[in-house]
């Protein structure tokens, strides 16, 4: 069951914005196989703080239930572009960080960077974003946030998810590192293993498989390695755990 809820009147009709959720839970559910929990329920509210560099959309999930807030103002159009993409993000942690449950901080890499890889192309699969905008999207993000940071070669990738509370420069590091992470990884699994986009089955073998431990670095490797037959340790720990830069992909999406 998919609930969308609200607290006002948009620029937007109700059945829109619930058929766009309704679009990307099916999405999600789809690519996992089943639903972590039901119902899934999006509350979009209006955000009424807001501060010179705020968020402008700021979104936070609990079980499956996740709530949005947004520019009172919102227009279809945002909602499409930037609240869809917390929503999705959002929602994709029902899976990747409740059913499979975080709480390690040397895993906060993995979650955080393929919640956000995976939000995005999400976004393609339910017809949402056009492959070439999220394609522009994620590698702006990774080219101004991890390649172009003075933090790239001077602190791990890891090191610097594990840090939830530092400063923003340090938290866009991380996360924009962490998509890098996650789409270099996939290349690089795909070539050694032989597979076309192996993460995609490391995630659902992972949730198959949950037996409510939180995702560890040890349990993250022996997925990898149950999938494609690749020992990832000494990748993770140049690139991920280590400063060693991360090569670029060919394939965004
Ligand atoms: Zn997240």
């Amino acid at each position: 069951m998919i609930q969308y809820a609200t607290d006002r009147r948009w620029r937007f009709s109700d059945s829109e914005a619930l058929d766009l959720v309704g679009r990307i839970a099916r999405t999600q559910v789809g690519f996992f196989g089943s639903a972590p929990a039901s119902p899934i329920t999006v509350v979009l509210a209006a955000n009424e703080v807001t501060a010179d560099e705020g968020f402008d959309v700021y979104g936070v999930h609990t079980g499956s239930s996740i709530l949005v807030l947004v520019d009172p103002d919102l227009t279809w159009g945002e909602l499409e572009e930037h609240a869809a993409s917390v929503i999705s993000h959002e929602m994709f942690h029902g899976w990747l960080g409740e059913a499979i449950p975080q709480s390690d901080p040397a895993t906060l890499w993995f979650t955080e960077g393929a919640t956000s890889w995976f939000a995005a192309r999400m976004l393609t699969a339910a017809a949402v974003w056009p492959p070439d905008h999220a394609r522009r999207t994620l590698q702006a993000r990774v080219q101004r946030d991890y390649r172009d940071s003075e933090l790239l070669g001077a602190m791990s990738v890891a090191d610097a998810a594990a840090g939830v509370m530092a400063d923003p420069r340090q938290v866009r590091f991380a996360y924009a590192g962490g998509v890098a992470a996650c789409m270099a990884l996939d290349q690089w699994l795909g070539t050694a293993g032989g597979i076309a986009r192996p993460l995609d089955e490391v995630l659902r073998h992972l949730y198959r498989n949950r037996d409510g431990t939180p995702l560890s670095r040890a349990s993250l490797e022996a997925a990898v390695s149950a999938v494609t037959g690749v020992e990832c340790g000494w990748w993770l720990d140049e690139h991920v755990y280590g400063k060693t830069v991360l090569p670029p992909v060919d394939r965004v999406i």
